[in-house]
This record gives C-alpha cells, structure tokens and sequence, in this order.
C-alpha cells in the first residue's frame, strides 16, 4: 500500500509546481526572468526530492518530466526530427558521485567521458541537407520548437552551407550566445533606451534571436506604401530593424549535439565533433576526451573567467554512442550526460539603501546596500554605483528586487532591477547635498562633470583616512600594516591628524592607541601590528620617486605617469616646480593631469605634506642606478594595446633595458602578455595558452619589482 502524502506536502508541491511554470513561462517565452536561474534551480531541486520521496506526487504533466520551453504565440512550429533534451544538474561532488554510479553500474569497466562547457545560451536545433542549412529552431517543449530560420542570414556565425565532408542529413544542436564583451555591450545600450537589462546572457541571446525579422521587413514595406507613414516613422522602423540585424550577427553558435543523421556512421560524441568541424560547423575548443570528470570540473572552475562566454558550468558525457543508447533517456534528459553546475554569477537580492561614501579625492560614491545574497562563492551585501547618473542609468530604486552579478571579475555589480517586482513601496535615490563625512557642501569641480567632490581635502575625516589607506596599498608605497583598519585607526585614535604626519609616527605615540597595541602584565606594549607599520614605514622611505609620486594621491596621478614623469624629472622637487607646459610635453602625462599636479603643489597644505615627509627621512629623488639593468632577464613579455604613458617604443624599451625580451607573437614561452587599451588577438591568444596578463598598473609593478612582484600583483604567489 502506497504511504499517505501529508497534506502539507501535497501543497507544498502544488504550490511548487505552480511557480515553476510561472517562472517557465517568464523565461522561455519572454525572455526576462523574475528570479535568478540559482532560485529556480533550488525550486527545481525541491521539487525533485519532494517527487523522490513521494513518487506518487508526480503526475504526466509535472515540470520533473518536461524539457521546460513551449511554443510562444507568433512563430510557426517545427517538428525536430530527433527529440531534444534538457539536462540533469548535480550541484556538488557526491550528487556526480551518485550520477557515476548510475551509469557505472551498466558497464563492467568505466566508460570513457568526455568533459565540455555548458555554455549559457540558447539550444537551437539546425537541419542541413545535402550540406545546406533548411531549418533553425529553438527547442521548444523538445518535440515541437519554434521556427525562427529567418534569422539565420544574420548570424555570421552560423554556416548556411558546409563543406563537401558533409552528409546527407545532419540535424545538428547547438547552443547560441553572446561573448561577455558583447552581451555588455547591448545591455548598455539596452539601458539607454531605459529599459531594463537582460540578466544574463542566455536571455540577451534568447531575446534577440526569438525576434520576427521578416515581419519587420513587411512592416517596412508597408509603412512605405502607406502615404500617412511620416518619413521620421519610416526612418526609424528601418534603424529598429538594421539594430537588430547587427545585434543578431553579434550571435556566437557552438554545436554539442546529433540528432538525425543520414549518410554517416558515427560512432561517439569525440568523432561526431570531428566530423561537424570538417563540415565547418562551430565545435568548442574546450571540449576534451577520456577525462578524469572532477579535475575536468575543479579545472573549468577555476578558470570559467578565461572564457569569453558565459558559463554555468560544464556538461560531462559518456563519450561512446552505444554506451549512450544504452544508458537512454528519461522523458526530460539523457542518463548518460549530466551538468555540473557551479556557484551562481547572477543572483537576485533586495536593495535596502544607497547611501554615499567619500574617497580619498573628496569624489563622493553611491553605494548600494543590499541583503546579502550569496554570488560567485562569497556573501555580497555591497556594491558599488560609481555615481548619481549610474543610478539613474540603471533604473533603479531603494527597496527594489535587482540583479547583482560578479562577472569576469571579483567586484560585484548591480544589473537593475526586476521590475515586474515592484510593489509601489520603492523609493527615488537623491544624492546628498553635504559631504556624510566632514559637512561640506558637495559640488561638481567644472561644470559637465558627473562626479561631485567635498570640496574639504585638508581636513575631511573620510578623505584623509582614505588616504592613508591608499598610501599603504600596493599601487603607492605598499606598505604592509597599512590596511584600512590601521589607517582608520591611526585617525580615529588621533594619532595623527593627516597623512604629514605618517612617516612621524613612533613607538610612543602608537603605545597611545588600541589598535596598534595589546596589554600584558608589563604593561601596555606595542602590537605585532604596530611594530610592523613602524618597520615598514623605514622601508618604504626608500620607495622609487614615482611611488612616491602616486602616494600624494593627485587626482590623474597612477603609476604609469608617475613613472613617465619620475624619469623626465628625477626629483620631487623638479616636478613641483615645473610649468604645466614642461609636465604636459611628457610622454602620457597631458594638460589635464599637468594641471592637477601644478594646482596641488600649489596648496601651500599640501606642500608641507612633501616637506614633513622629506624631513623625517622620505627619498625624493630618483635613487642611482645602472640604466641598463637585468631584473627581467630571459623574461619574455609580449605587449598589446596602447598602454597610458608609454609609446610602443618606449614599453618595448622599458623591458629591454631590464635585460628582458619583446617578443611580437604569444607563445607557450611567453612569460607575460601586457595587455593596453583596443589590444588585438594577442589578448585573446594569451588568454587561450593561459598566459599572465597584466594591466597597465601590473606592467608598472613588473617594471618595478619585476617578475614575482607582477605575479604577486596578479595574486598568482
Ligand atoms: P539547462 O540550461 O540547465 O541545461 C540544458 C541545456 O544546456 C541544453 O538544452 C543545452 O542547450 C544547453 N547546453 C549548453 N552547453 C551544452 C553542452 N556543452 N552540451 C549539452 N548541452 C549544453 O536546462 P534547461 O532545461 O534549458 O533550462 C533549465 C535551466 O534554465 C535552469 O537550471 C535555470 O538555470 C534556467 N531557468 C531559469 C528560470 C528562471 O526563472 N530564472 C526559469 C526556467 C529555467
């Protein structure tokens, strides 16, 4: 007799059931999610145990047995000649342990598995006859999906024609979707137009391609028939649908699945690629054969930035096709392939507040304060908003549902809102009109600026605390012991009133605080962290001039042209005394940073920081050394893009002179590959054979400490 379900269970599927078809049909059918793929997923996940453990729950028509996609109203249907599926998702070791077993069980030895990324994109299904593309269509319910061979023409990346290896009938799945640079492309334009951003790329990509292009063009036509149509209308139907002609040849496509073939005998996964790229298809590059799965999925964690698409994790298959009819289906996904899905990139949260902060050059910064919200492995609770008209830019409001990702990179970034969301309860952000620190009236510097500053360098609490921070950090004199607690300490416990007085600082007054001290029965004594700020403070007195330089924190000031001008100049001194002609002729410098350097030694407050420094002891002078040095010898560094400061001469230069190579193509011997603005394919080169690459500040770093100094800063030792 089967176990009685508990009422409270049997709501809670219903009510599960319920909101996943919601949540399907918001995603599949119009492209804009109301939560992140992770809350579905958890939804999903539920539902499937509820389901495990009740398995008279599941009825024909329950979201665990479907592929999820149905047909919106406005496309025609095409029938795929071969079923497609979705995937089963494990999200942790012993999930794809249990997944091994299950297939394990059917061999008597293991099967050989092929490891690919799960890119995150679209499924389409392409038909080629006789070598010629006839249908694309997205995958629909997996039976029937929607026609959209229309589109085709525009997406360079699709071949409408293969090469003669082709066979009969090739049925061919694949996934299209847009690199990262692209998809932040539109969505900046997206936002333009104030709508909201996609939240991710599959939805950019789904977006875009589930479009009527053709009955675009018949409207045209129409209009231009009609005599009412203004030329102004006419103007701009066309320039809708050239955007989306050019946005669809954005489209990437990369195939990962058979369907119906004739006229070839395939015999595994490995050699079906094989073939799709001798008949020119896009295979991925990534995909490899005979894997161990978890070094597969802990590599492809650890580098899921290296790629230029979006992934959520990486699909690994039983590569054999025998093995795979074996294995078969369940009416959902095959049993012999499985998703491992990584920690989510794209979450939802609540935004609670903006408020602002005050950096060390008085800009002030909204921020956003979120509920924290697990992303990319790490708790988020705040993001940056960079300033007022960001906010505006992204439509967003206190009290709003909004999208934050970590993408590319370790700094988490507010999307938008989910404006389908709103409760009529959010509230408009105002900046402030005082500075939050020190009580300033804030104001932009020049007319046109977005940025608005508290004017109050001198004695602005948060500006001068911020200072002190950024001379510790690795960009200035990197000075360990100097963190933001300890600048905010050294402060806050009024040890010292600004940063003149930092290369001042002894034992004595340090004793005075708390944070820098700790009490024993002799009494108090200085810390482990107050004796290394003060051991550290002697080395980086001897810090080269340009560091120096950065660490005065003069608005435009970063390292590179600090450097340019350090070698121009080789003295503080000359650099405070120069005319803004002589600091704009230098290589990278430029009026707008010569001037801001002549208005800063200009502050007679400010001179005396220079002053207080160069009494208790700070080099201001470039130190003597050889000009031909070896710190970077045998090194080869390979240099792409324009780097500020530097012509391509002169960086080529900066290297050689330090006993290292520039060599003009990357290689597997390629030791570092400088990476500028606008670089070419050396960039994409150095990220394939997984080559270190460095920004402009890490080439500074290279040049100054050189190479483990540029690997410390790229936190590769
Ligand atoms: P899926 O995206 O998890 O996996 C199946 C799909 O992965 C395949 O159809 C295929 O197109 C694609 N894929 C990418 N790379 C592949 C490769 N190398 N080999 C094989 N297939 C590859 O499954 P799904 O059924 O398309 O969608 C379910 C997922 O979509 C959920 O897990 C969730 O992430 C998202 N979703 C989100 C919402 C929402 O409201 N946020 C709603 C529905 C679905």
């Amino acid at each position: 007799m089967s176990e009685k379900i508990p009422e409270k269970v049997k709501a809670r599927w219903l009510e599960l059931v319920e909101q996943i078809e919601e949540h399907r049909k918001h995603y599949y059918l119009k492209d804009k999610p109301l939560i992140s793929d992770s809350k579905y997923d958890e939804l999903f996940k539920e539902l499937v145990e509820l389901e495990q453990k009740y398995p008279q729950l599941q009825t024909a028509d329950s979201p665990t047995l479907s592929v999820g996609g149905t047909k919106a109203e406005g496309f025609e249907p095409i029938e795929h000649l071969n079923r497609m599926y979705s995937l089963d998702n494990v999200f942790d070791d012993d999930e794809l342990k249990a997944w091994r077993n299950r297939v394990e069980k059917e061999f008597d030895t293991e099967p050989e598995y092929l490891g690919e990324l799960k890119i995150d994109g679209l499924a389409v299904n392409l038909v080629y006859r006789n070598g010629k593309l006839v249908s694309m269509a997205t995958r629909g319910d997996g039976r029937v999906g929607e026609d959209v061979t229309f589109n085709s023409e525009f997406i360079t990346a699709l071949p409408r024609s293969l090469s003669k290896s082709a066979p009969e009938l090739l049925e061919v799945r694949g996934e299209i979707y847009f690199t990262l640079k692209d998809f932040d492309q539109l969505n900046n334009e997206v936002m333009a137009l104030g709508k909201s951003p996609f939240a991710n790329p599959r939805n950019a990509a789904a977006g875009s391609l589930r479009q009527r292009i053709d009955r675009r063009d018949e409207e045209i036509v129409k209009a231009a028939n009609n005599p009412k149509t203004s030329p102004a209308k006419l103007n701009s139907l066309k320039a809708d649908l050239a955007q989306a002609q050019r946005i669809l040849g954005l489209l990437k496509v990369t195939v990962h699945g058979i369907g119906s073939v004739i006229g070839v005998d395939l015999k595994s996964q490995s050699s079906a690629y094989a073939l799709l790229r001798d008949c020119g298809l896009p295979v991925s590059k990534y995909f490899e054969v005979g894997i161990d799965p978890n070094a597969f999925i802990r590599y492809w964690q650890q580098h899921r930035h290296d790629v230029e698409h979006e992934i959520d994790g990486v699909v690994i298959k039983v590569d054999s096709f025998e093995k795979q009819k074996k294995l078969g289906e369940t009416s959902r996904a095959p049993r012999w392939a499985i998703a491992y899905k990584y920690p989510p990139e794209v979450v939802t949260t609540k935004l609670l507040d903006i408020k602002v902060s005050v950096g060390r050059t008085g800009r002030i910064t909204p921020f956003a304060q979120m509920v924290p919200v697990k992303v990319a492995g790490s708790m988020v609770e705040m993001a940056t908003l960079h300033n007022q008209e960001e906010v505006i830019r992204k439509g967003i409001l206190i009290g709003d549902t909004v999208f934050l990702r970590k993408a590319g990179d370790v700094i988490p970034e507010i999307m938008g809102p989910v404006i389908e969301q709103r409760t009529g309860n959010e509230k408009v952000f105002k900046m402030p009109t005082n500075c939050p620190s020190c009580g300033s009236k804030i104001s932009a510097e020049k007319s046109g600026d977005v940025d608005l500053r508290c004017p109050n360098a001198q004695t602005c609490p948060d500006q001068i605390t911020e200072r002190l921070f950024y001379i510790g950090s690795r960009a200035a004199l990197d000075i360990e012991g100097l963190g933001y607690k300890a600048a905010a300490a050294l402060f806050a416990e009024q040890v010292l009133s600004s940063e003149a007085e930092l290369f001042d600082l002894t034992a004595n007054k340090l004793e005075k605080t708390n944070f820098f001290t700790k009490s024993s029965s002799t009494g108090t004594q200085l810390n482990s962290a107050g004796e290394k700020l003060l051991s550290q403070l002697e080395i980086a007195k001897q810090r080269p001039l340009w560091r120096i330089l950065v660490a005065l924190s003069i608005r435009h000031v970063g390292p590179t042209a600090a450097q340019a001008l350090a070698a121009e100049f080789n003295s503080l001194e000359k650099i405070a005394t120069a005319s803004i002609t002589d600091l704009a002729q230098v290589e990278g410098v430029g009026e707008t940073i010569a001037e801001s350097i002549v208005d800063w030694f200009n502050e007679p407050w400010r001179a005396q920081v220079v002053k207080k420094w160069q009494r208790s002891g700070v080099v201001m002078e470039t130190q003597i050394e050889s000009k031909k040095t070896d710190e970077l010898a045998d090194l080869i560094v390979v240099i792409t893009g324009s780097l500020p400061g530097f012509t391509r001469e002169s960086a080529a230069e900066a290297v050689t002179s330090r006993g290292g190579k520039v060599a003009s193509s990357v290689s597997k011997k390629t030791h570092f590959v400088v990476v500028g603005e606008n670089p070419g394919s050396k960039y994409e080169k150095a990220l394939e054979l997984d080559i270190p690459i460095l920004d402009a500040a890490g080439f500074a770093q290279l040049l100054s400490g050189g190479p483990e100094a540029a690997r410390t800063y790229l936190g590769l030792s």
